[in-house]
């Protein structure tokens, strides 16, 4: 028979995880789910996915007194192809966007959005969600900001559209006020034989990324890059360009050193966070030969 330790039981922290009292709303339009956040202002929260409110809530880091449901808002869901525009609900579940025909006109979306959490996370997760959440290391944030895409952002008095250099203000934090909903991102097309790639590292598959890059460019037919766009994820407090490696690039049709020196240059003046998965050192050094990969794949991608 084993004997029972007469030590006490190890006292470990504990956390709720019961979300405080709220009152749940379920509206079946968006003019009634907007009704709803203008009646209870700051007090209100719209619930998409849940991938990211339900456990903030749970672990009591975050409390409203109104949570508005909007999964019965069907209008807020789907992609639409126009001329030279893909444009996506923000109800669309990122596992839907991943596998849409349509969404594929915009290759950067089906290249970042596997690398989101997990298939499960995807299945129930929603483009704007991902993209009003705005963490600094989301994939959907920075493809955003790398296609310079537009927001519509609607409120019971109108709806306004936003250039995403524009909408991303800190971590957790947009332009979208407590009574307003991002009802749909508009993505361009680039032209066709653009080259595109996504690369990251983590720790674990699944797991946030600690650096990553999104890029897209075009080239000439002599292999010389036209237009150049380069998003970074995990570097700073909000997704960021590296503006000064995008007008180092174009003009160019980079050698492997060139383009060393590119990914020197796009990570060059900042400064990232550190924590305890990552210094900012470790992100400045890995950030600029993720630059320079992601590079080297798009350029390939694009037949340079
Ligand atoms: C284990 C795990 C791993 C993950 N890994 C990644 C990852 O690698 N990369 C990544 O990008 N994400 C990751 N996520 C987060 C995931 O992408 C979430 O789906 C996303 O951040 C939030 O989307 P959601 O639809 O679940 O939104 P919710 O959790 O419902 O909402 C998130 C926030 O956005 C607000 N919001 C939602 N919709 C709107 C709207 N239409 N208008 C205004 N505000 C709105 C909510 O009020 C809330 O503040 C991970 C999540 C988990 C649980």
């Amino acid at each position: 028979m084993r004997k029972r330790s007469a030590k006490p039981p190890l006292a470990l922290p504990c956390r709720p995880v019961k979300p405080a009292p709220f009152e749940y709303h379920a509206p079946a339009t968006t003019a009634d789910a907007l009704a709803v956040l203008a009646e209870h202002g700051d007090e209100a929260k719209p619930l998409a996915g849940g991938q990211s409110l339900v456990p903030m809530l749970a672990l009591r880091l975050t409390r409203f007194g109104h949570l508005v449901d909007l999964n019965r808002v069907p209008e807020l869901a789907g992609i639409e192809r126009h001329n030279g525009t893909v444009t996506v609900g923000t109800m669309t579940r990122q596992a839907d966007l991943e596998r849409s025909p349509d969404a594929a006109a915009v290759p950067l979306l089906g290249l970042a959005t596997p690398l989101i959490g997990h298939f499960q996370i995807r299945n129930r997760g929603t483009v704007g969600g991902s993209i009003a959440h705005a963490d600094p290391a989301g994939e959907l944030p920075a493809v955003v900001l790398t296609l310079d895409a537009q927001l519509d952002i609607a409120s019971a008095s109108g709806t306004r559209t936003v250039s995403a250099s524009e909408f991303f203000e800190g971590t957790w934090t947009t332009v979208v006020g407590d009574d307003e909903l991002l009802t749909a991102v508009h993505f361009p097309v680039w032209a066709d034989g653009a080259g595109f790639a996504v690369d990251e590292v983590a720790r674990r598959l699944g797991d946030f990324a600690l650096v990553g890059v999104v890029c897209g460019v075009e080239l000439d037919g002599s292999s010389k890059v036209t237009r150049a766009a380069i998003g970074l994820l995990g570097m700073g407090g909000t997704p960021l360009r590296a503006a000064a490696a995008e007008q180092a690039l174009v003009g160019t049709a980079p050698t492997d050193d060139e383009l060393t020196e590119i990914g020197r240059l796009a990570v060059a003046d900042l400064d990232p966070p550190a924590d305890i998965h990552a210094s900012t050192e470790y992100r400045s050094s890995v950030g600029a030969h993720v630059v320079k990969r992601a590079l080297r794949t798009a350029l390939e991608r694009a037949g340079g």
